[in-house]
């Protein structure tokens, strides 16, 4: 048996994880599950699983959860510390599930356990790249992507020499706002926009598939992962979100990983490696779907490709920033405080503010994300007095 522990279990990919895991009820056992706020959504979560410890983000909530677990033998812990000692147990296998940069150090913890760590999480990354792969091969952990296109990335590498990688193509469905003029994105109410054409997902990673912000963190998620250089790293839209990635190497075979856009393939995926389970996801049914499409990204409506662009070529910790700047915007956005093309605007602004030398530790980064946060809301301030 597996042991599993899931960070975010409430959330989307939380879900899809714990619906796989209860598929297979003699495969898994769980360890930990975690959640930001919800106290009835994780105690029913761990009850179900006969987890061993619950763990709520928010302090404050430590008697509502403890009073919900009564009775049921899970151990009930709250708040940040207690996030970062449940990612120390070390379950065999750990989702990396909890959504921005508020997942850095538990995910940081359960690389330095040594475990396997299936990532989702990719702010974390993206703030911490540089030291999250030393913490994982200092550790020995196995970092498996679970983002679909790093996931399809992973899945085409299959084990062959990046040296012989020419070129890998991150697909982007375009998100709902693909066709869309600036004057129209302007307009773009939260409701709209977390509208994905094709995937059901969290609020945030929404937004950010609408600004195509998700496709530029996911570029510098895939530098981290994929160190080819990002010269070869290219962005192609591709709207009916088939194909997920493709690798080309430079005798030019190109391979690719399709399915149907659904997180349960590839968090299944992580979840088995190096074997395979069967899903209950849908089958790919080309003929249904009868044509696949491409177009270049652009860089004129979508400007948070080309800050993301950016901020990995300058390195250290302008990921970082660019990451903090583009989470303070989105929730702003969210509860109605700002439009839509104010999000990469602010972004842009405090990356032309604030710059911090490159981290050399965790702590560091945190304090440049911290920086970035206070930096947003000041240019944020300034746009709505
Ligand atoms: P979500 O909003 O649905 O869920 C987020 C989870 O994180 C919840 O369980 C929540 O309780 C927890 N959380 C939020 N803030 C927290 C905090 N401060 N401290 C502790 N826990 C906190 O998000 P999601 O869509 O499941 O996405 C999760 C991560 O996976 C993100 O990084 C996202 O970019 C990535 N991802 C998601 C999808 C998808 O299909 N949803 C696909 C690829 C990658
Ligand atoms: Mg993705």
């Amino acid at each position: 048996m597996k042991s599993v522990s899931i960070f975010g279990a409430t959330g989307s990919v939380g879900l899809s994880t714990l619906d796989l895991i209860r598929r297979e009820p003699d495969a898994y056992k769980v360890v930990a599950l975690t959640a930001n706020s919800d106290v009835d959504g994780l105690a029913a979560q761990a009850k179900a699983t006969g987890a061993q410890i619950a763990v709520i983000g928010q302090a404050r909530l430590y008697g509502a959860l403890k009073e919900a677990l009564a009775g049921s033998g899970v151990e009930a812990a709250a708040g940040e510390e207690a996030l970062v000692s449940a990612a120390q147990t070390g379950a065999d296998w750990t989702m990396a599930s909890i959504v921005g940069c508020a997942g850095l150090r538990p995910t940081i913890a359960a690389l330095k356990a040594g475990g396997t760590v299936a990532l989702a999480n990719k702010e974390s990354l993206v703030s911490a790249g540089a030291l999250m792969m030393e913490a994982a091969s200092a550790s020995g952990a196995t970092l498996l992507p679970v983002d679909s296109e790093h996931n399809a990335i992973f899945q085409c590498l299959a084990g062959s020499r990046l040296e012989d990688v020419a070129r890998i193509t991150l697909t982007a469905s375009g998100g709902p706002f693909r066709t869309k003029s600036r004057d129209e994105m302007a307009a773009m109410t939260p409701a709209q926009a977390v509208a994905h054409p094709n995937w059901s997902m969290g609020a945030k990673i929404s937004v950010d598939s609408a600004t195509m912000m998700n496709k530029g963190l996911e570029l510098i998620e895939a530098a981290y992962l994929f160190p080819v250089g990002l010269d070869r790293i290219e962005i192609l839209v591709h709207p009916q979100s088939v194909i997920h990635s493709m690798v080309e190497y430079r005798d030019r075979s190109t391979l690719a990983q399709l399915g149907s856009p659904d997180m349960r393939i590839p968090i299944a995926h992580a979840l088995a490696w190096p074997q395979r389970i069967a899903t209950p996801c849908q089958p790919l049914d080309l003929t249904r779907i009868g044509r696949l499409d491409f177009e270049a990204p652009d860089l004129e409506r979508f400007p948070a490709l080309r800050l993301a662009r950016d901020a990995a070529q300058a390195g250290g910790a302008t990921p970082a920033i660019l990451n903090a700047a583009n989470e303070v915007a989105v929730a702003a956005f969210l509860s109605g405080r700002i439009g839509f093309l104010d999000i990469a605007m602010i972004v842009e602004d405090v990356l032309n503010r604030y710059s911090a030398a490159s981290p050399a530790t965790i702590d560091d980064v945190l304090a440049a994300d911290g920086q970035a946060r206070t930096q947003a809301g000041q240019v944020m301030e300034r746009l709505t007095a």
